[in-house]
Parts: C-alpha cells; sequence; structure tokens
C-alpha cells in the first residue's frame, strides 16, 4: 500500500473501459500512473477525490503568441474577407512579439487551458528570431521562453519547432513580414538541438518538428527535416498544416497536379508519429487513406469555424478507423468540450440529422469523441498521456458532481453533459497533471500574478 501520498481514491473514474467505481490511482515521484485499480476497498490514510475523474485532455495545436489577437479580427475590415486577410492582421501581431511579451501571452494561455481541462498542448511554434530577422544570440530564445511557460503553468507540452522557408508553392520567396519565421531545414534541426541541451526532455516535455505546410516547405527539405529529426529523435512527432483552405488545395493542384493530402500520402512515408492539422478539404479517397496511414486528422473546429475554413468530413473519416484530436490553434476559444460540440454540430448542420459521430458500437457521441480525442491527442503528442492507466501521466480532472448540468444525472450521461451542455462555468472543479494539483475549485494557483503579466504584455503590443 502507498504510504507516501502518491494516491487518491476515487468513487468514480472514467477509464479506458468506460466509469468504473472505486478506482485507486497510483503514481511515483515522476508523476506517471504506476496503478489504477477498479472496485478497489477504501484504502486507509488515502485521500478521496472531490468528484468523478477523467483523463485530462491533450490539445494538438496551439500557436501560443496568436491568443494576443483574439477578438481583434471579428469586423469586416473588405468586402470579402478571409483567411489571407486574417493572417496579415496575424502576421503584424508575430512582428511585434517580443521574448518576455511571448512568455507572459503563452503562460496566461497555459493557464486558462488548464483551468478548461487541458493538461497538455503541442505547440506549433514558428516565430523564431529577433524583431528584424536576425537570430537570437541564444537562438532558441522564443522557443525556450514557450517551454518555460508551460512548466509555470504546469501543462505538459510536446514542443515542435517549426520549418517555414518559403511563401508559396515552387519556392516563392518568403515575404518580409515572415522574416521571424525562416529557417532551413539545416539551422531549424541546430535551433531544436540548441532548445533541447537548454531543456532537456523530461516526462511533461517532448520535442518533435512541424514542417509548417506543403506551400512553405519543399519536398527535398521536408526529407531532409526528416532524416535530420530521425538522427536527433528518431520517431518523434510531426506535425503540418494541410488542406486547410480551398486556395491552398488549387495552388497546389496547380503546382503539383495532386491535392494536399494525397501528394503528402504519396510522396512521404505518413504513419502513426504524424499529425496532419486541419485536413478539411479531403476528398473521399483522401480521407479513407488518411484514415489507413494511422496519422492523425489535427481537428481545430473553433478556429476553423472562425477563419471560415470548411467542415471536415468527421463521419465518413472516423467509421473509417481514423483517429482525430483536438487543437485550440488560434485560441478564439480555449475550451475541448467547444470543439468536440462544434464538431458534432458542424455535421447535423450539414447533413440535418442529430448524433452523426455515434456509431453502431458507441451510440453515445460523447463518449466516441472524447475517447477519440484522448487516444489521437496522445499519439500526436508522442506523450505517454491521455488514459487513465498504468504507465500514463498522472494528469486528470475532478468534475463538479453538483453542477447544474452534472446534478442527479447517472455516472453514463456525464460526459454527455460535461460535452453538449452549456450553463454557467465548465464543471470542472480541479485539474491534475503530474499527479500535482494545478488548478483547485476552479482557480489556478499563479492565476493572479499570471493574468497581470499577461495584460501589461498584450497593452504593450497595441500601444
Ligand atoms: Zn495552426
Amino acid at each position: 500500500m502507498t504510504t507516501d501520498g502518491n494516491a487518491l481514491f476515487a468513487a468514480h473514474a472514467y477509464l479506458p473501459q468506460g466509469w468504473r467505481r472505486d478506482v485507486l490511482l497510483e503514481w511515483n515521484d515522476e508523476g506517471m500512473l504506476t496503478a489504477v485499480t477498479p472496485d478497489s476497498p477504501v484504502p486507509p490514510g488515502v485521500a478521496r477525490a472531490n468528484g468523478p475523474l477523467m483523463p485530462g485532455m491533450p490539445n494538438l495545436h496551439s500557436h501560443a503568441f496568436q491568443r494576443a489577437m483574439a477578438g481583434l479580427a471579428e469586423y469586416r475590415a473588405q468586402a470579402g474577407d478571409n483567411f489571407w486577410s486574417w493572417r496579415d492582421l496575424m502576421y503584424r501581431l508575430a512582428a511585434r512579439i517580443t521574448p518576455a511579451a511571448l512568455e507572459a501571452i503563452a503562460r496566461w494561455l497555459y493557464i486558462e487551458m488548464l483551468k478548461a481541462g487541458y493538461t497538455s498542448v503541442c505547440e506549433f511554434h514558428y516565430v523564431h528570431h529577433a524583431l528584424d530577422g536576425s537570430r537570437y544570440e541564444q537562438v532558441a530564445e522564443l522557443g525556450q521562453r514557450v517551454v518555460d511557460a508551460a512548466s509555470q503553468a504546469g501543462i505538459g507540452m510536446t514542443m515542435l519547432p517549426v520549418l517555414y522557408e518559403y511563401s508559396g508553392f515552387g519556392k516563392r520567396e518568403p515575404r518580409p513580414d515572415q522574416r521571424r519565421f525562416i529557417n532551413t531545414p539545416q539551422s531549424l534541426l541546430e535551433l531544436l538541438l540548441t532548445l533541447r541541451r537548454a531543456r532537456p526532455e523530461h516526462g511533461a516535455l517532448a520535442y518533435g518538428v512541424a514542417p509548417h505546410s506543403l506551400r512553405a516547405v519543399s519536398q527535398p527539405s521536408l526529407h531532409a527535416l526528416l532524416d535530420g529529426l530521425d538522427a536527433q529523435l528518431p520517431g518523434a512527432p510531426v506535425h503540418i498544416h494541410i488542406a486547410e483552405q480551398t486556395g491552398e488545395v488549387d495552388e497546389c493542384l496547380a503546382a503539383t497536379g495532386a491535392r494536399p493530402v494525397a501528394w503528402l500520402l504519396d510522396h512521404f512515408n505518413v504513419d502513426a508519429r504524424w499529425c496532419l492539422v486541419h485536413a478539411t478539404h479531403v476528398d473521399d479517397a483522401e480521407a479513407a487513406a488518411l484514415a489507413a496511414s494511422g496519422a492523425v486528422a489535427g481537428l481545430c473546429p473553433t478556429t476553423e469555424a472562425n477563419l471560415g475554413d470548411g467542415i471536415f468530413p468527421a463521419q465518413r473519416y472516423l467509421d473509417a478507423g481514423g483517429l482525430i484530436g483536438v487543437g485550440s490553434d488560434s485560441h478564439i476559444a480555449v475550451d475541448w468540450r467547444s470543439e468536440l460540440r462544434l464538431l458534432e454540430y458542424g455535421q447535423r448542420l450539414a447533413l440535418r440529422q442529430r448524433n452523426v459521430l455515434a456509431s453502431a458500437t458507441r451510440p453515445q457521441v460523447a463518449e466516441r469523441l472524447v475517447d477519440a480525442a484522448l487516444a489521437g491527442g496522445a499519439r500526436a503528442s508522442g506523450r505517454a498521456i491521455g488514459a487513465l492507466q498504468a504507465g500514463r501521466r498522472a494528469d486528470w480532472l475532478v468534475l463538479d458532481p453538483a453542477h447544474p448540468s452534472l446534478d442527479g444525472r447517472r455516472p453514463n450521461d456525464w460526459l454527455a453533459a460535461v460535452v453538449f451542455c452549456e450553463h454557467g462555468d465548465a464543471p470542472i472543479a480541479e485539474v491534475h497533471t503530474g499527479g500535482r494539483c494545478v488548478v483547485r475549485e476552479g482557480r489556478h494557483r499563479d492565476e493572479a500574478p499570471a493574468y497581470a503579466a499577461y495584460r501589461e504584455a498584450v497593452a504593450g503590443l497595441q500601444a
């Protein structure tokens, strides 16, 4: 029996096999679960959870600095406002951000994520260089700030430095407002190595790379990047933006004769280490091939809705065995419940049906989507997370059983209430990462100073 305090008894916990009663969780000093035992007697001296437990949700796609512009692009600047006009505003922000501002924004954002029940984040990090495009003296300065923000907040991280080389298909020269993003495969791999030396991997921190998109990276560069990554970190995650916009599909067709997802699957060994972010515009053959590849489709429904991207064919893809996870991407919303709800609602609105993403074997939509996002998010993170079972990270949420959305409901209806009911605050009372409580009674331990620093950073950017 555990005597060192690394144990918790929960009357109800959501395990890989569903809701189970009288669950004893035990974990080690590194924050990894060592045993998860349902139908356990109440052990003497072990703390009791204040509500039902479920695994923390992985956030598989984030650009931390974009949190500072959430809500600033919601007016019509010109007829036919679209993704590309939003991107111009985002670039103006990226051009001004300082290391201290980035750290403050990221720390506050990660606190918001934790409060919403995200316990890990894949950071698709592409602002690398100084304001004028020159290298920082410490070449990985900005990446290090983001990693530090995550560890201060207490969220797990997969840091993915981004390779951005070109402004468009056919090796188009980068634009001046992209100067802070630009690297060669070699300089990006050196940046990754520098960052890993300064902030080595541990139980809450992993690394991978992110070729930005097919428009920003050439085929030889992508090969060089993957070869270099395998020399440093064999099998580490690879994330790429793909087929988010129909304009990008058209450009890819014109440049290569193939649609983006089809082209990538044809030219690279896309497997379980890959996360294809968005993949919104896939035809039937692409959806089937992507599902069969073992890669994760990284869906960001609130951002995709906000930017007018389109609707991912989730029903066909899930039914073909495809893996998904969710990300908050631009951070117009920081709430995995909103991502899953909108994922389902987009399908309902398009198909004029209900409970579209349920299946014959998984009739409850919320459970199917939560399970999918936990498993896909864990795979995309390249970390042992996403389930309450031995060998995984001790990351969980304590639900508030007295919340009006949950109160009086049976355990089998809890996840549906958590995902679909919108009545006031989220029904999440506590959040634990690596076995430590970082959010209690809905408040993060560093909330006040982190918010003050965030506010000052954003004010400085708008000045
Ligand atoms: Zn993105």
